[in-house]
């Protein structure tokens, strides 16, 4: 059924602001049992902010969750302490890498279900009041995440991936092959039975919390606010599902650098952050 109506009201534009939780170090550790990844900064720096807000546009995050997902030989479970159990190194090792470059995917010292939302102090259950920002970003000297959680957070975004995979027919698009595991094609089947009984492509993640908007004087625009970027990686599955315009090269792999990127145009080769095709060529002739 399909009872969106599509007037023509303008889209506008939108910036994305989202919380980021860096840190200078991470470390795995256990407390009651209970396995987590730990953020700090280095003593010389002492306190520092929670997290900081950062205008993000490009949906890499995503691509890159769904790859540490691929990575990760850890399987899903409902008890999230047979997750802990299950846990390797290796993963371990994999989440530590994902958290130098991006972060914290949310934050928190209990195990949650809602990932999307951070467990900060004294913080009510409302997205849409969280989401508003707040002038005063709290001092901290560490942070942590539940891992257990975000394990089962990977598993729903990619679960999402593979529900829009199939209700748009990109199973070969030789670009989302990239982000498939082998064990996904059955997935996919069962997914495509579901879809034609429900009629329907019904999304987990980006249900779980409404997208809060307000009004920049200064950049004169709206802005999107996401509390981390598990929060924004779901608004990244809406934009995914919605590319009215998707023409098979959307998501790209760039030859040089061989990242993931979403392409601006059809015809666009290389990732322009920074790779682009002059430096290509030149690289090519100084290894000769
Ligand atoms: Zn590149």
């Amino acid at each position: 059924m399909n009872y969106i109506d599509k007037t023509e009201v303008p889209t506008p534009k939108l910036n994305v602001n989202t919380k980021i939780s860096k840190w200078d170090k991470y470390e795995f550790v256990e407390i009651n049992k209970m396995k987590f990844i730990r953020g700090y900064n280095s003593e010389s720096i002492g306190n520092s902010k929670l997290f900081e807000y950062k205008i993000i546009n490009t949906p890499d995050i995503l691509f890159k969750l769904l790859l540490l997902h691929q990575k990760l030989n850890v399987k899903f479970h409902h008890m999230q302490k047979k997750i802990s159990d299950e846990l390797s190194d290796d993963d371990i090792e994999n989440i530590l890498n994902f958290c130098k470059l991006y972060g914290l995917p949310f934050w928190g010292k209990n195990p949650t279900a809602n990932f999307c939302i951070n467990q900060e102090h004294n913080k009510s259950k409302d997205i849409a009041l969280n989401t508003i920002i707040h002038p005063i970003i709290p001092f901290a000297n560490e942070n942590f995440f539940h891992i257990a959680s975000f394990i089962q957070c990977l598993y729903w975004l990619k679960t999402d991936f593979l529900r829009i995979v199939v209700a748009n027919n990109w199973e070969d698009d030789i670009n989302i092959f990239h982000l498939l595991k082998s064990d996904d094609k059955q997935r996919m089947a069962n997914i495509h039975a579901s879809q034609s009984e429900n009629k329907q492509t019904m999304l987990f993640l980006p249900n779980l919390n409404p997208y809060v908007t307000y009004w920049d004087d200064e950049k004169m625009c709206l802005v999107l606010n996401c509390e981390n970027i598990i929060h924004f990686s779901t608004y990244q599955l809406c934009l995914l599902q919605q590319a009215q315009d998707y023409s098979g090269g959307y998501i790209k792999k760039c030859p040089k650098c061989n990242q993931l990127f979403v392409a601006a145009k059809p015809q666009q080769k290389y990732c322009k952050n920074p790779c682009t095709r002059q430096a290509y060529y030149s690289l090519k002739r100084r290894k000769k």
